[in-house]
């Protein structure tokens, strides 16, 4: 494998993992350029964003829904707290 084909992912395999990821690429073929270019894409819930192929390979997802999932996860964290001091 060349240092070329490490640097520019295939376009198509690229489509292919976040279809696999319920994630619908809306960056055309055209207009991709690099594994570190953001590329628009709409997840599963409707949100748009962008993220890298980079980072999307390394499981990072739609950053609305990872913001409601902290925020879930400290409101239980408080809810504990609470109970513990009423306690
Ligand atoms: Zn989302």
């Amino acid at each position: 494998m060349t240092i070329e084909k490490q640097k520019r992912k295939n376009f198509s395999d690229i489509k292919k993992a976040f279809e696999e990821s319920s994630t619908l690429l809306l960056t055309e073929e055209k207009d991709y350029k690099n594994s570190k270019q953001k590329l628009d894409c709409m997840c599963p819930s409707g949100h748009k964003y962008s993220i890298s192929w980079n980072s999307f390979q390394q499981g990072l997802r739609c950053p609305y829904d990872s913001v409601l999932r902290m925020k879930d996860l400290s409101d239980r964290k408080k809810n504990k707290i609470k109970m513990v001091e009423v306690l």
